[in-house]
């Protein structure tokens, strides 16, 4: 059996990843101030939000990840139950990526990126 990679070990490779898309909520408590004044007319932190902003994961979007990574492993799973082969790369500092996810420049995948983006925003 031959199973052939896109790309070997130490190959610099451009990751892309799907990134949350998080929306500032406004505390009903507060309004947003993060305090309320309470009977005694003394301010307090809000109970409700803790005095902090509070966000909600309003989606997600596909990104090319900021830093390249080198390859230093290479993963391959085949299987007669999958249709391809599984490919993943591992960085030196142990991240994972899918063969599919992982570019040969940063150009390529913003491209991909706004492809996804666009495919996901048609749904
Ligand atoms: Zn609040």
């Amino acid at each position: 059996m031959q199973i052939n990679t896109k790309y070997n070990l130490g190959d610099i490779v451009y990751p892309i990843w799907k990134s949350e898309i998080n929306e500032k909520l406004t505390c009903c408590a507060c309004a947003g101030t993060g305090k309320v004044i309470l009977l005694d007319n003394n301010v307090y932190k809000c109970p409700n939000c803790n005095g902090h902003v509070v966000y909600n994961v309003a989606g997600f979007r596909w990104e090319p990840r900021i830093e390249c990574i080198m390859v230093d492993n290479v993963f391959v799973s085949t299987s007669s139950e999958l249709d391809e082969n599984y490919i993943m790369y591992q960085s030196i500092s142990s991240e994972y990526y899918y063969e599919n996810e992982c570019f040969s420049d940063r150009k390529s995948a913003q491209l991909e990126c706004d492809k996804r983006n666009k495919e996901q925003n048609a749904d």
